[in-house]
């Protein structure tokens, strides 16, 4: 098997391709690990802290094992975390009203892990998560909404 599903490196062992688990660090633009060097915690740069918490993404042929013979989810996650407190096994749902409710005033410097969860997308640092999460995703008392440019395929 040749495919490169996600086009980046770990940046724990330099291995250019991540099967089955990428893990995303969701305080830097560019900190990928592979689930090895995540296991070990490797760190790596003089950005990268050991408290930054990391979204962990699916790929597909894990994806179709996981969700066998059930419908197959569109995210490449399917347990978000918190990218300002770090909780885990949020989901989609729970995580816009937890960051709208919780992290309205929070001006840590973070990615949108349900951005990263849409294939192909590039999500950079965002200044306010509840903004982001009650503009992008929908507010606290709605569903949550996917509708990024880009992610029409289909
Ligand atoms: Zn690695
Ligand atoms: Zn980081
Ligand atoms: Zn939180
Ligand atoms: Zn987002």
């Amino acid at each position: 098997m040749s495919t490169v599903y996600w086009n980046v490196f770990c940046s724990g062992c330099r291995a250019q391709n991540l099967p089955r688990y990428r893990f995303k660090c969701l305080r830097c633009a560019n900190y990928d690990l592979c689930e090895a060097c995540h296991e070990n915690k490797v760190v790596t740069g003089a950005e990268h802290k050991p408290d930054h918490p990391f979204q962990c993404l699916v790929d597909i042929p894990t994806k179709e094992l996981l969700f066998a013979g059930e419908p197959i989810p569109t995210l490449e996650a399917d347990s978000f975390t918190c990218p300002v407190c770090s909780t885990r096994g949020h989901s989609a749902d729970d995580l816009v009203k937890h960051a709208v409710n919780d992290h309205k005033a929070d001006s840590t410097k973070v990615i949108c892990p349900l951005c990263v969860a849409v294939h192909g997308s590039d999500p950079h640092l965002l200044d306010n998560i509840g903004t982001h999460m009650s503009h992008i995703h929908g507010s606290a008392d709605r569903t949550v909404r996917f509708d990024l440019p880009g992610n029409d395929e289909g």
